[in-house]
């Protein structure tokens, strides 16, 4: 073998190289994308499980006191964010439907979503 086919086989093993590792480099950075993005839908199952359990366990008596302290976390969040709600709609001169929670004018005697109506 010549100078010049040395020089070649050198070049081509470094290239060989050079592409196993960009291989690696790009599929480690693949499976750590496709692990990120598994990771985020999983957030969002744990969450949908979690608005299941609530409705299913706030009002049981029968709580360990961690998952009561986070039932009760979430009933308070979810009454300051319906006060927060009226505080808007009282802003704009509007209120919630008890019953359908349209935006309705507060000087409505109905409901004009839901027919209800209102005192
Ligand atoms: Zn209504």
């Amino acid at each position: 073998m010549g100078f010049l086919d040395d020089a070649i086989n050198k070049t081509k093993e470094v290239f060989d190289v050079a592409c196993k590792k960009t291989d690696e480099v790009v599929t480690v950075e693949k499976q750590k994308f496709n692990i990120a993005s598994l990771k985020s839908k999983r957030e969002k199952d744990y969450a949908d499980l979690g608005k299941i359990y609530y409705e299913l366990v706030k009002d049981s008596a029968d709580l360990s006191d961690e998952t009561r302290n986070l039932v009760d976390a979430i009933t308070e969040k979810n009454e300051e964010i319906a006060r927060l709600n009226e505080d808007i709609q009282s802003i704009k001169n509007k209120r919630v439907c008890p019953e359908c929670n349209a935006n309705i004018d507060v000087n409505s005697s109905y409901c004009n979503s839901c027919g209800t109506k209102l005192d």
